[in-house]
């Protein structure tokens, strides 16, 4: 493929159009909320010395020189069982055998704890499977916080209207985004993981999506969806896609449900989103019990070393969000927790601290498949419910539990808008399809639009499970989606001109 060339015809004046050009290079802030990684540096003209040099990442996480490196490791201590032990365990009657000893021995090679003792250590013939793995997470989590400057986070302006986007993968698309080059894997680990959530969105509905008809990711069901949400985000073809374009068009309405770590990215990295549809109107809603609320109060307590929570499958609540300034408290709309920013005049977020059957009334009329789509990321629905049991004391999957997505999901396909899921693995993504055929409600109820496969903007940085650092998974691996059935195909005329 001929890649387009970019930088001799960027377009100054498209540029100018748009919000002020200090808000579209140089990010501090997104340092200090990325996952509350990044301590506010010393601002200072001059940039300070990194704290460790790049020959100098690898430390015993107990030793690390970061305070919340070494107190990871003291969860990982105290919620991981050493490997061998346990396979011992299994060998044997249980009441001979004392119960699995927490690892505490820290492997020389990979810097993270994984045996209860250097014999086990040096017993376990496994760990060399995923011991480099351990080994580049231990190094990618002391390179963010070495204090060098990390251009993997300084994102690109608005598009050159003459250069095309594309969406093949992550590569073609920082290229013809604009992105600094990201030379290392470890630069490109850290550049997925900050854009995985808005790029994922953006790549899926976008018209130069690489999910097609021709790859087989989309159905025809799900191209007519597409078509449908594209009339309202891109302009006719060939019309040229600008601010202007945008004043006659409808809000797109992006509900982002079960949201954690993803509604406490910046909101400029959510721009990155807006930027790929120049010509839309985008309001992105968080929608969930762990969505994190800007600190009106600003007590800065808070934001200050949050307790270390163990990690994936049940992540913490995200630290408090910095007040941007145009947010504002939006309880009186909503009736829950919650919060707007008009970002800019064709961006709007709104985050909520609720669980989605308690604000879904508020929408329930407004639904329309040419302006709204959800997306739930790492969802979990195959997982057992920690809270829900059956009649017989087996837990529920979380897709049918009460607790969880059981209500929600039969109100999404009763949209009949697009829903999109994301999974951390081959396995999870099985796991989750699996369990829509046995959840009331959603089993029979759904055609699919996109079939479930690898998501081309995953992160590709590997997450390690405190629980069994033996396991390890990556945000948004997979993608697929549905939507609700269409059983009468004379509905609104603007519906069935696409839908029928
Ligand atoms: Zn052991
Ligand atoms: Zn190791």
């Amino acid at each position: 493929m001929a890649l387009p060339l970019r930088g001799a015809s960027r377009s100054t004046v498209l540029r100018s159009r748009y919000i002020p050009r200090q808000q579209l290079t140089c990010y501090p802030s997104c340092r200090r909320t990325l996952f509350n990684l990044f301590r506010k540096p010393q601002v200072k003209a001059k940039e300070p010395a990194p704290i460790l040099s790049q020959d100098n990442l690898f430390h015993p996480l107990s030793k690390s020189p970061f305070p919340p490196v070494r107190v990871r490791a003291e969860a990982i201590k105290k919620l991981a069982a050493c490997p061998v032990c346990a396979a011992e365990h299994s060998h044997l009657h249980a009441h001979t055998k004392a119960q699995p000893k927490a690892v505490s021995f820290e492997c020389p090679d990979c810097g993270w704890p994984t045996h209860c003792s250097e014999e086990h250590w040096d017993q376990d013939e496994e760990h060399a499977k995923y011991c480099g793995r351990l080994r580049e997470v231990n190094e990618d989590e002391h390179d963010l916080r070495s204090g060098r400057k990390i251009r993997e986070f300084e994102l690109p302006g608005p598009q050159d209207s003459e250069t095309a986007i594309s969406f093949a993968n992550w590569d073609v698309f920082w290229y013809t985004r604009g992105f600094p080059s990201m030379d290392t894997e470890r630069s490109r680990r850290h550049a997925s993981k900050l854009l995985t959530y808005p790029i994922t969105i953006g790549s899926v509905l976008h018209e130069h999506s690489y999910l097609t008809l021709n790859n087989q990711r989309l159905t025809p069901e799900g191209s007519r969806s597409l078509a449908a949400l594209r009339t309202t985000l891109h302009v006719p073809p060939g019309a040229p896609e600008t601010e202007e374009a945008s004043a006659t068009k409808p809000e797109v309405r992006i509900f982002i449900l079960g949201a954690r770590a993803e509604s406490s990215l910046p909101a400029h990295v959510w721009e990155q989103l807006h930027m790929l549809f120049p010509a839309a109107i985008l309001h992105i809603f968080f929608v969930g019990p762990q969505v994190s609320l800007p600190d009106f109060a600003k007590s800065k307590k808070n934001m200050k070393n949050p307790k270390y929570v163990p990690n994936i499958y049940n992540p913490p609540t995200p630290p408090p969000i910095p007040v941007q300034k145009f947010t504002r408290q939006s309880i009186d709309r909503y009736n829950v927790p919650s919060y707007t920013t008009p970002y800019n005049h064709q961006l709007t977020i709104t985050g909520m601290q609720a669980n989605y059957v308690d604000v879904h009334a508020q929408f329930q009329e407004t639904f329309d498949p040419y302006t709204d789509c959800f997306f739930l990321f790492n969802p979990g629905f195959g997982f057992p419910s920690p809270y829900s049991t059956d009649d017989a004391g087996n837990a529920l999957l979380q897709i049918a539990s009460p607790t969880e997505w059981g209500p929600v999901v039969p109100l999404l396909l009763a949209t009949k808008c697009p829903i999109f899921v994301t999974g951390f693995s081959p396995a999870d993504v099985e796991r989750d399809v699996r369990s829509l055929s046995t959840a009331p409600g959603v089993a029979g109820e759904f055609d699919w639009v996109v079939t479930p496969g690898p998501n081309a903007f995953g992160s590709e940085k590997w997450e390690v499970n405190d629980f069994d650092p033996r396991v390890m998974l990556k945000l948004n691996w997979g993608i697929w989606g549905i939507r609700g059935q269409r059983r009468d195909i004379r509905e609104k005329s603007s519906f069935s001109s696409i839908f029928s």
